[in-house]
């Protein structure tokens, strides 16, 4: 766990959060401000800073974070109407949490942020 990291904090415990899904390697919560009827947030319990910082050796637990975002949408009721999952990272990206996490949204028509 690294100090003073809001997301290592929820996973162990001390900041509470509706926890969703969780197993060996990620836990899924609901974000606290949600941008669409279905935003949950997949964090792997391991702390990475940035997606930019995951190397082979983390190969894996991204495959499980990928299938735990299926999970989460069907979870949620959003598996068959769809949903996006997000990666902001660093600052040009948006990323605000310097702890490596996907965004479950979904629940509503998105708008295209690429085309
Ligand atoms: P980022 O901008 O880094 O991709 O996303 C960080 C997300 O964490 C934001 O959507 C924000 O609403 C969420 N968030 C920030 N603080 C908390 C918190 O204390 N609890 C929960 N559940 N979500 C948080
Ligand atoms: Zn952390």
């Amino acid at each position: 766990m690294a100090q003073d990291c809001l997301f290592c904090k929820i996973i162990a415990g001390e900041i509470p959060a509706t926890v969703v899904y969780e197993d060996d390697d990620v836990v899924a919560f609901k974000d606290i401000s949600p941008q669409a009827p279905v935003h949950v947030l997949i964090v792997p319990r391991a702390h990475i800073e940035r997606l930019s910082d995951a190397t082979e050796a983390d190969a894996s637990l991204l495959g499980k974070i990928v299938l735990a975002g299926n999970r989460v949408a069907r979870l949620s009721g959003v598996a068959k109407s769809g949903y996006r999952l997000i990666a902001n990272t660093g600052p040009d990206g948006g990323q605000e949490v310097f702890h490596v996490h996907f965004h479950v949204l979904g629940g509503k028509r998105l708008g295209r942020m690429v085309s």
